[in-house]
């Protein structure tokens, strides 16, 4: 269960730093789309609520925000910007490897 504030989980608005504002913003934090949100944390095999999940993300106006937030934030589980947790793995991987190839030719 996800305790801290997500854009599936709304927290009150005055609980935010402003930076995450856009959290507001999600779809599927929107009263009409309650019924959805456990798609956003489905287990990774049920890849139809996966996709579900992923296709309401195509549609959210603040689909880069989530997605770097995923990102940036480390989140392990659930869809984030129209990212699952193994599409933000190998982002991450590969991105430690950039680090790493960097780090060699800059010594
Ligand atoms: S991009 Fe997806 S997970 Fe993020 S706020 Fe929008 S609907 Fe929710």
């Amino acid at each position: 269960m996800i305790t801290r504030h997500t854009p599936h989980h709304r927290a009150a608005p005055d609980t935010l730093d402003p930076k995450e504002r856009w959290q507001d913003s999600g779809i599927c934090g929107l009263p009409d789309f309650e019924d959805y949100r456990p798609l956003f944390f489905a287990p990774t095999n049920d890849l139809d609520a996966m996709r579900a999940a992923k296709s309401l993300c195509s549609f959210c106006p603040v689909q880069t925000q989530c997605r770097q937030w995923g990102l940036d934030q480390g989140e392990q589980f659930g869809v984030w910007g129209g990212l699952d947790e193994r599409e933000r793995r190998s982002i991450w991987r590969r991105a430690s490897r950039d680090r790493t190839a960097q780090r060699k030719a800059a010594a």
